[in-house]
């Protein structure tokens, strides 16, 4: 490769010579050769810390230095046991912090991992789509509006390209791209030949070729590393670790109240009451709060992704479950977007036209005969412009016909073969010189092209509204014009329209060869109007299902499109909207005051012929109504109001980079029923994370309280400080971790959308708290009491209350799963197996420390009698039954006042 750093001042023919590169692109061979030689096309990524580091990052918190201060004490006062089993409980902390945090980065790597760039390429002839790392020097790149450049490039061809380099030059407004070389000391910002790898395109097209791939890229070269792992957590999140510290700090505080009234009025021995005082706090500190916090988010951002919603924010991840309205586009993520023409209309004639797919097998049929194209020249002459006036193409792979590029240029390409012509025959002859690319904004495409005998033409394609402004004159067979018809053309886009398909209007006209170069004023003169094709797309079936399911859980789906009101609304009949016949169309939009548009945004379901800017307006509209608003998108013009939803949605097939990066959630398979699922994983995160913390808080305090009841009242402990600290820590990595694990429940999506005012904290979880920590004191002194009455030994009555605990709290986790519905059905108390897995776990280990000799001398305890086990079983099954009996009522009592 030279080493020329000045490609932006070289004539471009002599760059491509350079790379040894031509306009139809690198051969298969050759791009693998230098894939090997430069490597694949990644900018370094920063450092990340290693494993070491992470599990050292496990020690610092509070809990670990006060474990690790009362290990010093106790082995300074010689009580070595205790300072191995508080050693222990140490190192099981971070184990188990470290375990959990390793997975939850593991899990975020995988989805970043799924959101690689995709660019277009030319490649030994074809249009092709690569992942970005793949690109070489030497390839040809394709860029349109919309787009992240992929790699430094040399630009070839360019049309109306601006394109922003705020990243690279500070500059925020986007500059204008041409093909002519600058001067070699140009700075970069004025470097226009040039497009920088990491910039955006915000209009235009373009065709440029690789000159630097990686490092060798000005955003290379700057040195900037790719974003790190972001931080897993989410603003609730957040807050309940913010919550944990402080309850950490305040409970220290208590410990060292109780360590003063201990020793001064109570007389206890200093060590015995470190260690009591030790285990109230290992105990009541939720230390392992926010590391299952995070894993319930990080199994729920998997589950997502799974379903093909690759979380990009992660705060999404709580917004998603409460979602109230979905704005979703219409093409490709309500329908299919496998289109296909089946209706053709040309001045008082209509076609169907038959065929499979994309195939170019197929007829063009008139009132049930098969017509012969080459023989209609109307029919002939339509098809040419929908050939040409189109950048897409097929290809067959394995037999089956795909498109590269846009399905419904697709289709038309597949019609104009069904009518005869060959693509890549009709693309020799008559050369395109320039283009209009498509833009929502102005709904039509324009090329100009140039065929042998010196002909020039102007093909135009787009919304039928917008050509039919442009036509004066229409083609009525052989090569005669007559005046456009106007209302009969437009009785034929109703009929068309009504009937769902998507109507498109194609015109031409001829030109000077002398013309080149193509300007939107070229238009406004001598265009003939063709005709109409109208083409199906049909609806997916998981869509309208999909759409069901949100209708049942409360979330109002509306649609929002470019296309033609009869085709919206025929379309939104057949996915089921609510109100598929009110509709609202960009005009009436942009007529509309803000205060109208708030009385009708909430009823309309279907709006139509809009542009970008109008769903910024519905956006801000509904959530002026108190919503919470899911918006779709796929072009560059589209971020502004995905930025402004409270979930911007973008499509990861046919999205642009601009749309993906302006979103918090890409949907990998542009399925509106993926939508639905992410919502319904969305409100299981967040019924889980609520199960963890309505498990996890009762639990603490009642463990406490236990310690902290008997050294107030001067009691004996009906537990042992270490069995309290080994109970904590065996059912912190089974019992308090598996509700992150739960699956979605059946009544998922049918509640209505959780009020996102509602505190976690409620103050009903404040009162759970109460009942559970009073009934697990009852219980456990209970058994303690009773088992000293029965004349048991003092270890044995610790043993059989150690016991029920951890069996009260196992039997509190059936309740959990279950603490917001009135029906308790088998089905629903018939936990999953990973709860089941945990419980046996627990109850294992619940038999070693009561039965394996090692553990009895190190936890002192004894084997329990038959009739022990009974008594601990009833404690648990009646606090089962307590609580259950207290939620029944509740519920019902407010059934009644509410
Ligand atoms: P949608 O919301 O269905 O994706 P778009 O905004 O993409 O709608 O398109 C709006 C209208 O613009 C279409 O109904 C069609 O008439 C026209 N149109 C779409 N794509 C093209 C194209 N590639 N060339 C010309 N016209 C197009
Ligand atoms: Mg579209």
């Amino acid at each position: 490769m030279p080493p020329s750093e000045s490609w932006h001042a070289l004539p471009r023919q002599e760059v491509l010579t350079a790379f040894g590169a031509t306009r139809s692109g690198l051969s298969a061979e050759e791009v693998v050769r230098r894939l090997q030689r430069h490597g694949a096309n990644r900018l370094p990524e920063p450092p990340r810390p290693g494993r070491i580091s992470r599990f050292l990052r496990q020690f610092h918190n509070v809990l670990i230095y006060v474990l690790l201060g009362a290990a010093l004490t106790t082995l300074a006062l010689g009580h070595l046991l205790d300072t191995g089993v508080i050693l222990a409980v140490v190192l099981a902390n971070a184990m188990i912090g470290d375990l959990q945090e390793g997975r939850a980065e593991k899990a975020m790597q995988g989805i970043q991992g799924m959101l690689a760039m995709r660019a277009a390429v030319i490649r030994a002839g074809h249009r092709q789509t690569v992942n970005g790392d793949q690109l070489v020097p030497g390839d040809i790149v394709l860029l349109e509006a919309g787009d992240k450049v992929p790699a430094d490039l040399r630009l070839l061809k360019t049309h109306d390209l601006f394109i922003q380099e705020a990243m690279l030059t500070g500059e925020s407004v986007p500059v204008e791209k041409q093909t002519e070389p600058v001067a070699s000391g140009a700075a970069l910002g004025d470097r226009s030949s040039m497009a920088f790898s990491g910039t955006t395109v915000t209009a235009g097209q373009a065709m440029g070729v690789v000159i630097g791939t990686a490092d060798r890229t000005e955003i290379g070269r700057i040195g900037e590393l790719l974003a790190g792992v972001e931080q897993l957590t989410t603003p609730l999140v957040a807050q309940m670790q913010e919550f944990a510290r402080w309850l950490t700090l305040f409970i220290l505080a208590v410990a060292a109240g109780l360590l003063i009234y201990g020793h001064w009025w109570q007389d206890y021995d200093f060590a015995d009451l470190l260690m009591a005082v030790v285990g109230m706090s290992v105990a009541a500190i939720p230390e392992g709060l926010p590391a299952v916090l995070t894993i319930t988010l990080a199994v729920g951002v998997q589950a997502m992704a799974a379903r093909n919603a690759i979380v990009r924010r992660l705060p999404a991840i709580e917004t998603l479950g409460a979602v109230s309205v979905i704005c979703s586009d219409k093409t490709g993520t309500l329908t299919r977007n496998e289109m296909s023409v089946i209706t053709v209309i040309t001045a008082g004639r209509r076609f169907a036209v038959e065929g499979d797919g994309y195939g170019p097998d197929g007829a063009v049929l008139e009132q049930g005969r098969v017509i012969d194209a080459g023989r209609c020249g109307l029919l002939a002459e339509l098809a040419r412009v929908a050939g040409l006036c189109n950048d897409a193409e097929l290809k067959n792979q394995e037999g089956r016909w795909l498109v590269e590029g846009d399905p419904m240029e697709g289709a038309l390409l597949s019609f104009s073969a069904r009518a005869g012509l060959e693509p890549a025959e009709l693309r020799r002859h008559w050369s395109r010189t320039d283009l209009i690319p498509f833009d929502t904004r102005h709904r039509f495409m324009a090329t100009l092209h140039h065929n042998h005998e010196n002909h020039a033409f102007i093909l135009v394609k787009g919304a039928p509204e917008t050509v039919m402004a442009l036509c004066r004159f229409q083609r009525s067979g052989g090569n005669t014009n007559e005046p456009l018809d106007l209302p009969w053309w437009q009785a034929q886009v109703a009929s068309v329209a009504e009937q769902g398909q998507r109507v498109l209007a194609l015109a031409a006209c001829a030109v000077e060869a002398s013309h080149v170069v193509l300007e939107r004023q070229d238009l406004d003169d001598g265009l003939v109007f063709l005709g109409l094709v109208g083409l199906i797309d049909p609806p997916r079936a998981e869509a309208i299902a999909a759409v069901a399911e949100c209708h049942t859980a409360g979330i109002r789906v509306k649609m929002i499109t470019g296309d033609h009101a009869a085709t919206a609304m025929a379309v939104a009949r057949q996915v089921g909207l609510k109100k598929p016949d009110r509709l609202l169309t960009g005009g009436d939009l942009d007529r509309l005051s803000d205060a109208q548009l708030a009385l009708e945004v909430a009823e309309t379901d279907v709006f139509a012929r809009t542009s970008p800017q109008h769903k910024l307006r519905l956006v801000n509209a509904l959530q002026a109504l108190g919503q919470t608003v899911a918006m779709t998108g796929d072009g560059v013009n589209d971020a502004p109001a995905l930025k402004r939803a409270d979930i911007g949605i973008a499509m990861g097939g046919k999205g642009s980079e601009a749309a993906k990066e302006a979103s918090e959630v890409v949907l990998a398979d542009d399925n509106f029923a993926s939508i639905a699922a992410a919502v319904r994983e969305g409100r299981t995160i967040h019924d889980n994370i609520r199960k963890v913390i309505s498990w996890t808080l009762p639990t603490s305090t009642g463990e406490a309280s236990v310690i902290i009841l008997a050294l107030l009242a001067g009691l004996a402990l009906p537990i042992t400080p270490i069995q309290i600290l080994w109970v904590n820590t065996v059912t912190t990595v089974t019992l308090g971790i598996v509700l992150a694990f739960e699956r979605s429940a059946g009544d998922t999506m049918q509640r209505p959308p959780r009020d996102r005012s509602q505190p976690l904290l409620s103050r009903t979880l404040v009162w759970h708290i109460v009942v559970v920590t009073v009934l697990i004191l009852l219980g456990v002194f209970g058994v303690h009491r009773y088992a000293i009455g029965q004349g048991h030994s003092v270890a044995l009555a610790q043993t059989m209350a150690m016991n029920s605990l951890v069996v009260m709290e196992a039997f509190h986790l059936l309740f959990i799963r279950n603490m917001e519905t009135v029906a308790l059905t088998w089905q629903k108390l018939s936990a999953t197996w990973t709860v089941w897995l945990a419980i046996v776990l627990v109850a294992l280990g619940q038999l070693g420390i009561t039965y394996v000799p090692v553990m009895q001398a190190v936890f002192v305890t004894e084997p329990v009698p038959m009739s022990g086990w009974l008594l601990i079983l009833l404690a648990g099954a009646l606090l089962f039954v307590l609580v259950e009996l207290e939620k029944q009522l509740r519920l019902r009592i407010w059934q009644h006042a509410g």
